[in-house]
Order: C-alpha cells, then sequence, then structure tokens
C-alpha cells in the first residue's frame, strides 16, 4: 500500500536543473543490451497551439533543452512536450533494437523516426489508445526499432498527458529485453498470484466466518492489486485493453478505494472506535468518507483536476495508518505489531523502488520488484494477523463463556444449597411444629383428662359419667342391648366422718374407689363419682345377672377391705341400687338412675351393706318408658 508513496515520487517529480546545451547522438556499439536515453535527450514545450513535425524540425537547437538526469521527469505541465534524440549506428552491420518507454500511464506519445533526414516510421501509443493497437502488445509503451549499418535515426517524441510528464525511456537489444523480462514477469505473477490467492481465501473465511474484518481486508487487498496494475500498464492489458475511458479512471478510483478500505479495515483491525479513540476514529472516519466520495468523484472529474487532491489524500492516509499502528502498537494492542510489521515490508518496497529510481540502490531483480515482493509479504502477513486475531477473539468468547458458565455454575449450586438450608429449616420448623403440637395435644388430652377425672379417687367425674351415660343409653336402645346401672353408697358416712375427721374420710373413698376399680375390668365399662361418698358403675351389653355378680363381687371386697386408723381396724360397707335394663327410649337415663336409687333407696332400708335390683316394683315404671 506505501506504493502511494513511490505513485508520489513517480508522479510528482519535479524538473531538475535543465542544461541548454545540445545532446550529443548516442553512439552505439553492438555490446550495448540495456542502454538508459535519458541523458541524451532534449526537450522544448509545444506552447499553446499545436505545433507539426515539421515546425518542430525546423526549429534551431538552441530551442531544445538538453536533459542531464538520469530521468526524465517534467511534472504536471499543462501543454504538450516534444522530445528528441539521435542515435548513430556506425557499426557494419543493422541493430536489431526496442525502444522502452517504462512509463504506461502517459495519455499520448508520438513517435516520428527519420532516418538520415528522411521522415520515416511513425507510431501513435499512449493509454488513449486501444492497447491491441500497440506495435507490440506490452504493459509498456516498446517500439521495434532496426537500425541500418552506418545510419543516423533521429527520433522525434510528442507527450501529451494529464500524468506528469515522465519519459524512462529505455533502448534494448531485442534478444536481452526477452531474457531480462523472464524474471519480472516471473516475479509480477507471483505477486499477482498471492494477492489473488489471499483474496480467495480470504473471501472464503468471510463466507464461513461471517466477521466483517474480512470482508474489508478483500477489499483492501483487491484495491491496492488494482491501482498497481493500473499504474503499471497490466490492468490495461489484461483486464479492459480496449476501455480507454476506464483505464483512465481506473488509477485514481483504485487508488481511492485502497485508502477507502484500508481505512475500514485498519479501524476495525485496530480495534480503534468512536469510544475508545474518539479523535483517531473520527479523523480515520473522515479520510475514509473523502476517499469513498473521491473514488466516485474520480469518475466524473477529469484526471488533471484529481490527480493531486488524490495524491495528498492518499499520503495522509499513509501517514495516519501509520499514525495510528504506532499508537496502537504504544498501547500494547497485539494486532498493532502485525500490523507495523506488514506496514514495514511495504513502506521497505516503496523506499527500496524509490532510491532505485534515484539510482541510490543498483538495479537488479529485487530492487526492481522490491514493491511487489514487499507487497506480497505484507498482504500475507496480514491475513495470518487477521485470522489470529479472529482465533484470539473466539477464543476468549469461548473462555468468557466459559467462565461465565463456571460462574452460572457456582450460583446454581449456591442457590442449591440455600435452598437445601431453607428446607431443613422448614423441616426443623415443621418438626418444632409438630412437637408443639403433640404437646398441646398431650395439654389438651391431660387437660380434657383432668376436666373428666375426680381429683381425690382418681374416678371419671360426675361430668364425664353423665356423657357416657347418655351415649350408653342411646346405644343400648339402638341395638337393643341390655344395660346397667349401679349406684353405690357408702353406708353411714357421715358418723365415719363425725368420728374421724374429713382427711380420713377421704382416704376410705380412694380405698372404696381402689375396690371398685378392680371390679370395672371391660373397656366398655365405667366407673365414676357420682358425688360425696355416692359412686356409680355403669355396664353396657351386660345382663342383670352379670351386673348383680360385679355388684356383689365390689360390695364383698368393699366390706373384706380392713380399713386401719391408728390401731383401730374397721370395715366399711356399702349398699348398692342395681338397675338392668334394655331402655325402649333414648332418653332413658335419668328413670334408669332413678330406678338404680330407689333400688339403693331399698338396701339401705332393708339393713344396708346389700346389693337390691329394681324388682317388679321398679322395673313397672322403666319398662313403660
Ligand atoms: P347412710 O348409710 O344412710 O347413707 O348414711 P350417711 O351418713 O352415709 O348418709 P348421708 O348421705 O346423709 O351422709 C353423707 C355424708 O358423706 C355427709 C358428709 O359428711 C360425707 N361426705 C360427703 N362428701 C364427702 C367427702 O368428699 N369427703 C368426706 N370425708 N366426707 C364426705
Ligand atoms: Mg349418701
Ligand atoms: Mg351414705
Amino acid at each position: 500500500m506505501l506504493r502511494w508513496l513511490l505513485f508520489i515520487v513517480f508522479l510528482s517529480g519535479l524538473t531538475g536543473p535543465a542544461s541548454m546545451l545540445r545532446a550529443d547522438p548516442l553512439v552505439l556499439t553492438p555490446f550495448g543490451d540495456q542502454i538508459g536515453l535519458s541523458p541524451h535527450v532534449s526537450y522544448l514545450a509545444e506552447g499553446d497551439e499545436e505545433r507539426s513535425l515539421q515546425a518542430i524540425m525546423t526549429l534551431p537547437d538552441r530551442d531544445w533543452t538538453a536533459n542531464t538526469e538520469d530521468d526524465v521527469n517534467l511534472g504536471y505541465r499543462d501543454h504538450a512536450y516534444w522530445f528528441r534524440l539521435t542515435l548513430e549506428n556506425p557499426q557494419l552491420v543493422a541493430l536489431h533494437k526496442i525502444l522502452e518507454i517504462a512509463y504506461p500511464v502517459l495519455d499520448s506519445v508520438e513517435i516520428y523516426r527519420i532516418d538520415d533526414g528522411a521522415v520515416g516510421q511513425s507510431w501513435t501509443l499512449g493509454d488513449k489508445q486501444p492497447f491491441n493497437a500497440r506495435p507490440i502488445r506490452h504493459c509498456n509503451f516498446l517500439v521495434p526499432l532496426d537500425l541500418p549499418p552506418q545510419s543516423e535515426t533521429r527520433l522525434y517524441l510528442r507527450v501529451e498527458t494529464a500524468s506528469s510528464v515522465q519519459l524512462p525511456m529505455t533502448l534494448w537489444s531485442r534478444d536481452a529485453f526477452f531474457v531480462a523480462e523472464q524474471p519480472h514477469l516471473l516475479l509480477e505473477g507471483l505477486y499477482y498470484g498471492v494477492v489473488l490467492v489471499m483474496i480467495l481465501y480470504n473471501l472464503f473465511v468471510f463466507v464461513v466466518v461471517r466477521e466483517r474484518s474480512f470482508l474489508y481486508y478483500v477489499g483492501y487487498i483487491s484495491a491496492m492489486p488494482l491501482f498497481l496494475a493500473s499504474l503499471h500498464g497490466v490492468a490495461f492489458q489484461y483486464l479492459w485493453p480496449e476501455s480507454t475511458w476506464w483505464n483512465d479512471h481506473a488509477i485514481l478510483f483504485f487508488l481511492n478505494l485502497t485508502v477507502f478500505f484500508g481505512g475500514i479495515f485498519a479501524m476495525r483491525f485496530l480495534t480503534v472506535l468512536p469510544h475508545t479513540h474518539p479523535k483517531l476514529a473520527w479523523t480515520t472516519v473522515t479520510v475514509v468518507i473523502a476517499s469513498g466520495v473521491f473514488a466516485l468523484v474520480s469518475l466524473a472529474v477529469p484526471y488533471r483536476l484529481m490527480i493531486l487532491p488524490s495524491i495528498v489524500l492518499a499520503a495522509s492516509g499513509c501517514a495516519g495508518m501509520v499514525l495510528l499502528g504506532s499508537i496502537r502498537w504504544y498501547e500494547k494492542d497485539p494486532a498493532a505489531r502485525y500490523f507495523g510489521i506488514a506496514w514495514f515490508f511495504m513502506l521497505f518496497g516503496g523506499v527500496v523502488l524509490a532510491l532505485n529510481k534515484f539510482t541510490l540502490l543498483p538495479q537488479n531483480l529485487f530492487t526492481e520488484n522490491a514493491t511487489q515482493v514487499g507487497s506480497g509479504l505484507g498482504v500475507i502477513l496480514l491475513s495470518i494477523a487477521l485470522a489470529d486475531r479472529i482465533n484470539k477473539e473466539k477464543k476468549r468468547a469461548f473462555d468468557a463463556q466459559e467462565r461465565l458458565y463456571h460462574e452460572e455454575r457456582k450460583v446454581r449450586l449456591a442457590q442449591e444449597k440455600s435452598l437445601a438450608v431453607q428446607q431443613e429449616a422448614n423441616a426443623l420448623l415443621e418438626q418444632r411444629v409438630q412437637e408443639r403440637t403433640q404437646d398441646l395435644e398431650d395439654l389438651n388430652r391431660r387437660l380434657q383428662e383432668l376436666s373428666e377425672t375426680d381429683n381425690l379417687t382418681g374416678l371419671k367425674n360426675r361430668g364425664f359419667f353423665d356423657r357416657s351415660f347418655r351415649s350408653a343409653c342411646v346405644r343400648a336402645y339402638r341395638f337393643g342391648q341390655p344395660l346397667a346401672l349401679l349406684v353405690i353408697d357408702i353406708d353411714h358416712f357421715k358418723r365415719f366422718n363425725d368420728r374421724y375427721g374429713h382427711l380420713v374420710g377421704d382416704d376410705c373413698l380412694q380405698m372404696v374407689a381402689q375396690c371398685i376399680r378392680r371390679f370395672v375390668t371391660r373397656p366398655e365399662d365405667l366407673a365414676a363419682r357420682y358425688g360425696g361418698e355416692e359412686f356409680v358403675v355403669l355396664l353396657p351389653e351386660t345382663p342383670a345377672n352379670g351386673a348383680e355378680q360385679v355388684a356383689e363381687r365390689i360390695r364383698e371386697a368393699i366390706a373384706g377391705t380392713d380399713f386401719r386408723i391408728s390401731n383401730e381396724v374397721l370395715n366399711v360397707t356399702v349398699s348398692i341400687g342395681l338397675c338392668c335394663v334394655v331402655p325402649e327410649h333414648v332418653e332413658a337415663t335419668k328413670l334408669i338412675f332413678h330406678a338404680a336409687d330407689e333400688a339403693l333407696y331399698d338396701a339401705k332400708g332393708r339393713g344396708r351393706n346389700r346389693v337390691t335390683i329394681c324388682d317388679s316394683r321398679f322395673s313397672t315404671p322403666v319398662h313403660s318408658l
């Protein structure tokens, strides 16, 4: 790309100090294979009016300026220039030569041959002519020159061009030209081959990875060789040999396009973005936009108007690239190192060729083709760097993704852990709640029991008995089962209390309760303290004879139990009233109790310490329920 520098050297050269001396004829020997003709050329400006060959030929020698430089470079000129040189062949044999003008962007070159004073052959060359009209189809302008033995041939050349007026002329022996051409062709082919492969390769990579850097890079490495090929006449020769209009515009179009794509690519490649490097990025964007506009404008505006702005823009672009690369290198962007080295190769190629042109370096295959070599190496290096950068970015993205995955995993694990802790806490809480509920239930049960139990004797109390009695009565009624009720009363207990005191009386009550409990064994049976010294025993599904047996056993057990008070042993007795019926009504409890109470009353009346079953006297009212 830095062949812009070279291009500037080529196109904007200034005229060197000219001598007014007339150049001597160039005397040819059979051994001169390659002779630079510049030091043997004289020139004059045509002026505002176009002049004929005859008019020029008659001009005196003093009007001609001898070129003493190794190059003919008159810079940008508004009018045509005439050149002349004289070739003398003192040999006895004819010499077969080729005249080469190695500056293929000249618009029009008319060559007239004057042999021994007579006007001979003439040729019209230049890139305004179709390529195939050239006498020798070559990217440079070639003219075959056969010089007869012992003759003097003068050549007049009229050059009119919008480009800078340069006339690098060489006189080759025909064989030497074709021999010298071979390595040059090989290197040129190699360069375009490498570039073409790189274009296709990067295009393919773009299609596969869809990373736009590759597309800009393809644009850049397409525009650059097209610019060079246009500049060197190769594009005219192979790509558009008939399109003289396009050939005239192609150089500036591709030069600006190279700056355009080069700028975009550099920004992306070196990650110079508006939010990271505002000033640099906007300057580059300005150059990129300007080059895009220039590329389009160069198609419509004449070459001579566009050439200088384009060169200035290209030179600024070139300096900008060096600046961008250096800044990013200084900022330790790894990509900038490759960028810098690639630019070094390209710049190196341009500088070597420039030095070669100024004959500060020897002319050889390498120095002559240094631009192609440098540019080719630069293109390959940038391509590798681009692939490397994309790879690294992919890896960075992959690493970031992996890190993210690990972070996510950590978060997930932490979440799971906290969930487990929460679940554990919940389970613990639930367990505590269950325990508390259990405690409360136990307490409730205990309270319930306490509320159902008689404090002194530990038997069920009257409230519980009343409820149980009612439901037992309902069940007995529903299933037609007999229900027995014993009402037990301690005999002469008032007397007992009066004699021994209430505390002893309480002990006695406990003893009686214990005796009753011993014989109330079935789960459905119930013993309760009814109140005072009266107890009740409820015996569901028990016939009268069974109930009587239980009552007798209770009575006997109490009567048989020795109750000790200090040294005294007493035997307490009880009277028991028994009622056993199959209820004929759900609300029979009152009558049953009344009947049993009546029986008890009867037992008391008949002398106490006995069991009385409610007989027909009592059963009558019961059964009539
Ligand atoms: P009877 O043989 O006719 O049943 O004579 P009684 O003295 O047992 O008759 P009564 O039913 O009139 O007497 C009941 C006595 O029981 C009255 C009271 O002194 C006594 N008593 C009632 N409840 C308690 C108690 O909780 N503790 C004690 N020590 N005595 C009680
Ligand atoms: Mg009583
Ligand atoms: Mg009593």
